[in-house]
């Protein structure tokens, strides 16, 4: 197809329906097309190159070049490009990967690995086991999922059910039943009218007591919650947050699934969101960052706990009846044990630390300058948040082209940032250097300041 950018723009809305887009929007507002990505940067189909603030979608950890990984790719695609680990077969790759992502979790207690295509996926797989494991153990009543309001989980009906947006679940009700949300510890609106952290994670954590103690311990499954929300607006929780929730969680027999999409290998600053907050879950979800997004993966963690019970039972009920044609793909596991040398011989969680520290005094200073910044969230890597409003006071959302309109100025002078709702969300590739930082920082301050 040859690059002519109206021909492309056209086809693109009589053809293509994108994700999280009204399909009529591309008539009129016609998407940037992406033709290149070299290191933090992508580039335009008009040769604009621009630092890459939204990292893919939060994945692309590790920038658009490194080469040990396109050519894991290559490589493997030359020896077996697609074999099944159904029933009776398995890869190589796969078994390499399976225990390099042992060692890589031991400290948060995950042993074993179910391999997925993505992060909807492992979500998926996450929820549907911790239900057969109540299952084996004989407690089949346990069925229900308890999650965060504004927590994201994916978009497969299970995700979806445990989401806590409406506008990933109004069009698509009805959802799972027996799914129960819990207050999100966000401090800047919440029922509780809290702005103290501290305080507001008591709160939240009594709320999920009292909904435990309403719906009965005996009949919930497990508790899915991220350690810090992304798509919800990075929400931090405070950091007695999460091990309430475990804690709590362990009290009551339910299992605690860390979904950390996009919070495992090092976007916090640690190489885990649990490990951030001192937590061993039962189950954790990753996906995004495990392959750079070059290769579509995901792995399911299982803690030692979990994966005895399925291990030891001889009645036959742990036979897993789930899996994707894909799991355990030895592509996708080439690439995903390149990422995750990569991952540890820079040491990208150190540099999400330092450089994430430079973002976050960037955009709270920004908030001092501009009033149509109601809050900045982050503080932990590489994961930040300006939250906009009409009127400090009332917290009043702006129209949508306030936040479109940042987004317009800022690529123009250098930087793609992200809109999610009423946020800016900022989430770069983890080797991003402090030029870069500064460089995002100048966009956006050229957005606002075009309002
Ligand atoms: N869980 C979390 C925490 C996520 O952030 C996402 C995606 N942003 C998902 C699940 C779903 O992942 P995917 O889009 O790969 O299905």
């Amino acid at each position: 197809m040859p690059k002519d950018e109206n021909f492309l723009k056209a086809n693109n809305a009589r053809h293509l329906w994108h994700p999280m887009t009204h399909p009529a929007d591309h008539h009129r507002n016609p998407p940037t097309i992406v033709t290149g990505g070299q290191g933090v940067r992508i580039t335009d189909i008009d040769g604009h190159s621009v630092i890459d603030g939204v990292g893919g979608l939060w994945n692309v950890n590790l920038g658009y070049s490194c080469q040990p990984v396109k050519d894991a790719i290559a490589g493997q695609l030359d020896e077996l490009p697609y074999y099944s680990i159904f029933r009776g077969t398995s890869n190589d790759k796969v078994i390499e990967l399976a225990e390099a992502l042992k060692d890589f979790f031991a400290p948060d207690g995950l042993s074993r690995a179910f391999f997925t295509s993505g992060g909807g996926d492992s979500v998926e797989t996450a929820l549907r086991l911790a239900r057969q494991y109540h299952k084996i153990r004989g407690e089949a009543g346990r069925i229900k999922f308890l999650s965060l309001k504004k927590g994201y989980h994916g978009t497969h009906f299970g995700g979806a059910s445990v989401n806590g947006n409406a506008n990933f679940r109004t069009m698509y009700e009805p959802l799972l039943p027996g799914c129960y949300h819990i207050p999100a510890p966000y401090p800047y609106r919440n029922p509780f009218n809290e702005s103290d952290p501290a305080r507001l994670a008591q709160l939240c954590l009594q709320a999920l007591e009292d909904e435990i103690a309403f719906q009965g311990a005996g009949t919930i499954a497990a508790m899915i919650m991220e350690p810090i929300l992304g798509a919800g607006g990075v929400i931090v929780p405070h950091e007695s947050f999460m091990p309430g929730v475990a804690e709590i969680c362990r009290k009551n027999g339910i299992l605690l699934i860390a979904d950390e999409v996009i919070t495992a290998f090092g976007r916090t600053g640690a190489w885990s969101g649990s490990r951030l907050w001192g937590v061993q879950p039962d189950m954790m979800s990753t996906a995004k960052a495990i392959t750079n997004g070059y290769f579509p993966f995901g792995a399911t963690m299982i803690s030692d706990g979990v994966a005895e019970v399925f291990e030891k039972d001889e009645t036959g009920k742990a036979a897993i009846g789930h899996g994707y044609t894909y799991s355990g793909h030895p592509v996708g596991a080439a690439a995903a044990l390149a990422c995750l040398a990569e991952t540890q011989r820079l040491d990208v969680a150190a540099n999400a630390k330092a450089r994430g520290a430079e973002l976050f005094a960037g955009v709270q200073a920004l908030k001092d300058k501009y009033d149509v910044i109601g809050d900045v969230r982050g503080g932990y890597g590489l994961m930040v948040a300006l939250e906009l409003v009409s009127d400090r006071a009332t917290k009043a959302a702006p129209d949508k082209a306030t936040a479109a309109k940042v987004q317009q100025v800022a690529y123009e002078n250098g930087a793609m940032v992200r809109v999610s709702g009423p946020n800016i969300i900022l989430s770069p590739s983890l080797v991003l250097t402090a030029d870069d930082v500064q460089g995002i920082l100048g966009a956006l301050d050229a957005g606002f300041r075009a309002l």
